[in-house]
């Protein structure tokens, strides 16, 4: 079932669209990632979901409900959403015990209710101990896990969670993607969780948004992102790749086609169906090229042992590479290097249009 619905959501500040017509449904109790980078529009989509901004065009509704249209505005108390800020925004005068359970206060639930409620929130954030002390006594963290137990106590059916680990460092930020998910799991809410982190996204989504210049250009989950991406933007943005120019030798099958590249044929995955002389991006990820005798001579640039491998940045007639490896390798080193595989993505051009092409990539159109 569609808990949220937008449509054709529009945001402006003056002449920016900050959110620019973005329609997008997300279902019932999932966990989806916006991602982009500064200033792409996220904490507006965010501010348009809680209500803390109206939208000029558009609307928004949840489970079927319209919260938000051109006459309809439902204010930010009555939408039952929480919301996890980055700066966590506790009362630095109040307990933990009075921060989590302060939306059961301003609610007016029996006491009784609230210190119950209170005590299981704090209980499933492991801070049911702490709960008389202060916030400037804990650490990050467990600051964020406060916020966290606020959240839950008001059991909202919409979470929002606005870069909820940027002020984290990178070892407690795993143990809080963790807890997050675990949260998910046991609150039964939707989530909408908002970085500029892809790791992250990836790590706790199930689907991703990509954002740019107040548009969504996919959305889809991590795996799917990650091997078909809809564009360069998001290929560039979701995970790490090699970007080669190419041209389409011909389709194998209506997602599959043989790509010229450095003068080599390469079956590649394709988004779009696609004929013999197209102009493509092959998009190469590290896991996709390795170091084999038949492969190309390529200059290494740099290497990295990233723990079990190595991260390896080559040259291959002009062009950059990079590949994972097992093996150590030193700058300045000629190694064979293949490419196996790639998602070529068409440029709209063909061939020919391109002018002059250079020696690897030339190639003669079937
Ligand atoms: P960041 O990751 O840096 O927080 P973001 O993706 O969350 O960025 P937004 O805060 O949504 O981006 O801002 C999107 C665009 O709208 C930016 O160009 C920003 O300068 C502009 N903007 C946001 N809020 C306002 C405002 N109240 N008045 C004018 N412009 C604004």
């Amino acid at each position: 079932m569609t808990a949220i619905d937008l449509s054709s959501i529009t945001k402006r500040f003056g002449s920016l669209a900050a959110v620019d017509g973005v329609s997008l449904s997300i279902r019932s109790r999932e966990f989806v990632a916006i991602l982009g980078a500064s200033g792409c529009g996220k904490t507006t989509m965010l501010r348009l979901l809680a209500g803390l901004e109206r939208a000029d065009a558009g609307t928004i509704s949840f489970n079927g409900k319209v919260v938000s249209s051109p006459d309809i505005h439902v204010p930010p108390e009555t939408r039952d959403v929480g919301v996890v800020f980055q700066s966590y925004a506790l009362w630095p005068h109040m307990t933990v015990a009075e921060n989590a359970g302060y939306p059961l206060r301003v609610k007016g639930l029996p006491r009784a209710d609230q210190a119950q409620r209170t005590r299981a929130a704090l209980e499933a954030v492991e801070l049911a101990e702490l709960s008389e002390r202060k916030p400037h006594a804990l650490s990050g963290g467990q600051q964020q896990r406060v916020a966290l137990a606020r959240c839950l106590t008001a059991r909202p059916g919409l979470v929002l969670m606005d870069e909820p680990l940027a002020n984290l460092d990178m070892h407690l930020r795993e143990r809080m993607l963790a807890e997050f998910r675990a949260f998910h799991a046991r609150a039964e809410a939707t989530i909408v969780y908002i970085t500029h982190d892809q790791a992250e996204a990836m790590t706790i989504a199930d689907r991703i948004a990509v954002m740019d210049q107040g548009k969504i250009l996919q959305i889809a989950s991590p795996e799917e992102l990650y091997r078909k991406p809809a564009n360069l933007t998001v290929a560039r943005f979701v995970g790490v790749s090699s970007m080669l120019e190419g041209v389409v030798e011909r389709a194998t099958s209506n997602q599959r086609a043989l790509v010229s590249v450095l003068g080599r044929s390469i079956e590649a995955a394709m988004g779009q169906s696609v004929e013999a002389g197209d102009a493509v991006t092959l998009v190469v990820r590290p896991e996709e090229a390795s170091i084999r005798a038949d492969g190309m001579p390529a200059l290494v640039l740099r290497s990295a042992y990233l723990g079990g491998r190595y991260s390896v940045d080559v040259e291959i007639a002009g062009e950059r590479l990079k590949l994972y490896a097992d093996r150590r390798t030193v700058p300045g080193e000629t190694i064979p290097v293949a490419i196996l595989s790639g998602f070529a993505i068409a440029t709209g051009q063909r061939a020919s249009d391109q002018g002059r092409m250079p020696a690897g990539k030339r190639f003669a159109v079937a």
